[in-house]
């Protein structure tokens, strides 16, 4: 029927090269099929997905359960605006709230647009509950964070080739190390401006940097103390990735005990996108208690997308796949597996210096300099060898799997992993 029906990779790779803007650097593989933890290329080359789009996949490609709920609402309705009500977004809004703990969420689509949201509803707070002069709001963020990639949201990223030349850039943010409760707490002390805390509970694109045990706990408690809202941006570690049901996993009333850590904090606004979706269709939210949430009022903000009923019924999907899979506890066994191996492996291997993260949200740490390539041949050498893996900065790998993966698939995992490395040359 269409010339794209036989397509080789040269010949899409081709294509996106000559049309499309260069806005990303894809590892060359062109992928046409996917299904659990598989995905496969044109020429039909299977591999194991070992990013699952950022994680957003943690369900699994193409699962049969969010497949069907998308298809099924697709033909009946899929979208009406929040000028009406629809009759899917209420009960997701239901399950969500009573899932994860909080009295209201808020739809949007993207991770972005919902780290936006929750800036906003921050700000609105600051003015209305908390009583800072107009516009002089200020909300803290961590170094090497990343949020995003709206105008506001790369204000206060550091990274440069994210943030120059896009400005100018949004003021009222402070920007302090992550992981230093001291530099929290003078971020907070005798600043009567500061209205928020942003923070990911495992920095994931800066290299899966997984902060001092109680940091978030202590970090919670000096936001109360000075009144401050403590924002949780779990777009990447939230809905099982870090096993458990989200990384910062306060009173969170998981029905099925598959949240297997230690209950830590409880953010005032929490930030989900990614695998809130399954992977199938952008879905993010905003959750929060009533009397941050009352803030909002008609008109404050909104989306055209936002809480349409393709979104809500998928999320709902997605959700009880979480559960009914036990995914957030799969995720803490085969994550304590798979470092286990690899700490085994690491003093045989003079190109890998450690070996960290929780749960299937992982990173390797490369034995060269951050500017090398090293890294990305590494997972040039893993694509021929069956499986694909992205850098994320330099000289670091990240490892995030599907969390339907199986004991036995995860270990020949770790064998194509050891036998790439134990054979990379540079
Ligand atoms: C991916 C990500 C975002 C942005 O999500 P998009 O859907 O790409 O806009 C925000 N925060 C974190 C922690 C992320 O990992």
């Amino acid at each position: 029927m269409s010339v794209l029906e036989n397509i080789t990779s040269e010949d899409a790779i081709a294509l996106e090269d000559k049309y499309g803007a260069h806005n990303y650097h894809p590892l060359p593989v062109v992928l046409s099929r996917g299904k659990g933890v598989f995905v496969w290329d044109v020429e039909g080359k299977k591999y194991y997905d070992f990013l699952s789009a950022y994680s957003a996949v943690n369900q699994g490609h193409c699962h049969p359960k969010i497949v069907g709920a998308m298809m099924e609402q697709a033909q009946t309705l899929t979208l009406t605006s929040r000028a009406f009500y629809n009759d899917k977004l209420g009960a997701f809004e239901k399950y969500a709230t009573e899932t994860f703990g909080f009295d209201k969420l808020l739809p949007m689509n993207t991770g972005a647009e919902a780290v936006e949201t929750a800036l906003k509803i921050c700000r609105k707070w600051a003015y209305e509950k908390k009583n800072i002069a107009e516009n002089e709001a200020e909300i803290i963020v961590c170094e090497n964070n990343f949020h995003g990639r709206t105008t506001t949201i790369i204000s206060f990223s550091n990274d440069p080739v994210a943030r120059k030349n896009f400005g100018p850039y949004t003021k009222g943010f402070i920007k302090i190390e992550y992981d230093n409760l001291k530099a929290l707490e003078e971020a907070l002390t005798n600043n009567p401006n500061v209205s928020g805390f942003l923070v990911e509970p495992i920095q994931g694109e800066a290299g899966v940097y997984v902060p001092s045990e109680g940091y978030l706990k202590k970090a919670k408690e000096l936001c109360e103390k000075f009144n401050v809202l403590f924002i949780a941006d779990e777009v990447q570690t939230g809905i099982a990735r870090t096993g458990r049901l989200l990384a910062t996993c306060g009173n969170c009333s998981c029905p099925d005990k598959h949240c297997s850590g230690t209950p830590e904090v409880k953010p005032d606004i929490l930030i989900l996108g990614k695998a809130l979706s399954g992977g199938a269709y952008p879905v993010s939210a905003v959750l929060a208690n009533n009397e941050i949430m009352e803030v909002i009022r008609p008109g404050n903000h909104g989306s055209t997308f936002g809480g349409n009923p393709v979104a809500a019924t998928i999320a709902m999907a997605a959700l009880d796949v979480i559960k009914e899979e036990r995914l957030a506890e799969n995720s803490q066994e085969l994550g304590e597996l798979f470092r286990s191996e690899l700490n085994e492996f690491i003093p045989h291997c003079d190109l890998v210096t450690s070996v960290r993260g929780k749960g299937l949200l992982n990173a390797i740490l490369i034995n060269d300099r951050e500017e090398s390539s090293t890294a990305w041949d590494i997972c040039m050498a893993l694509k021929e060898n069956g499986l694909l893996a992205k850098p994320t900065h330099g000289n670091i790998i990240r490892f995030a799997p599907p969390l339907v993966m199986t004991k036995e698939q995860l270990l020949d995992c770790v064998d194509i992993i050891k036998r790439t490395l134990s054979n990379f040359k540079k």
